[in-house]
């Protein structure tokens, strides 16, 4: 399989313009969450799983009627991330990846200062990436609002819950849209992220 056949338009491909072709992850999700499919994959870090999900996250946001960055704290994908290098690992791939579409990506996580998150924030995010903890601080205080989320990623799933994150991302989850997909990856399958999957997706959601 080759970028051309996966007919997605230039700007969305630049990202990938230094690979000769996608990955076996991204091969395996694009076509499914390209259909807007709910998706869980087992796959391991360095396997290309950032772009497995972001270019699908950066095409979820050019389809949407209003293809304009939100001008407020109202972002419409959302990446949750166990801890804040992946976080941040995360979001330096998604700000270069969306910038030819004028993606906007904001990271949001713990132990630092919130008032450099909350101004990028307020200047207008279309994803944001985030730990659960200071996810759920900024939604609670009104800050950032998950109610156009319509695109939720839970990466390293399994991490996020042996961490003890389950009540934040329980909480998280149904403060975004009803109307949403879902994918997450995780590299084991315990029950407990099998019980999420059960509550949060689709009944039949892809497994690759
Ligand atoms: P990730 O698993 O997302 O952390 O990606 C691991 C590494 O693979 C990163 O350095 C990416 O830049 C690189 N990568 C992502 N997609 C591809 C691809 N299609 N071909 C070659 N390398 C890639």
């Amino acid at each position: 399989r080759s970028f051309a056949e996966s007919g997605l338009p230039a700007q969305v491909l630049d990202c990938c313009k230094n690979f000769t072709k996608p990955s076996p992850i991204q091969a395996h999700s694009w076509p499914f969450l390209l259909d807007g499919r709910d998706f869980i994959g087992i796959a391991a870090t360095g396997s290309g799983k950032t772009l497995a999900f972001g270019v699908p996250a950066l095409m979820h946001i050019l389809k949407k009627d209003n293809k304009k960055t939100s001008k407020k704290a109202v972002p419409r994908c959302l990446v949750l991330s166990p801890t804040r290098e992946l976080a941040q690992q995360i979001a330096d791939v998604l700000s270069d990846a969306g910038s030819p579409c004028g993606i906007k990506s904001v990271c949001l996580y713990g132990g630092t200062s919130k008032g450099p998150q909350i101004s990028a924030l307020k200047s207008g995010v279309d994803i944001v990436i985030g730990t659960p903890g200071r996810l759920k601080d900024l939604t609670e205080a009104g800050i950032c609002s998950l109610k156009e989320v319509s695109f939720v990623v839970l990466d390293e799933a399994d991490r996020m819950l042996d961490m003890g994150f389950e009540p934040e991302v329980r909480s998280i989850l149904s403060q975004t849209s009803s109307v949403r997909q879902m994918v997450m990856f995780s590299a084991t399958w315990p029950l407990a992220v099998h019980q999420l999957a059960q509550e949060f997706m689709d009944p039949e959601p892809v497994k690759v």
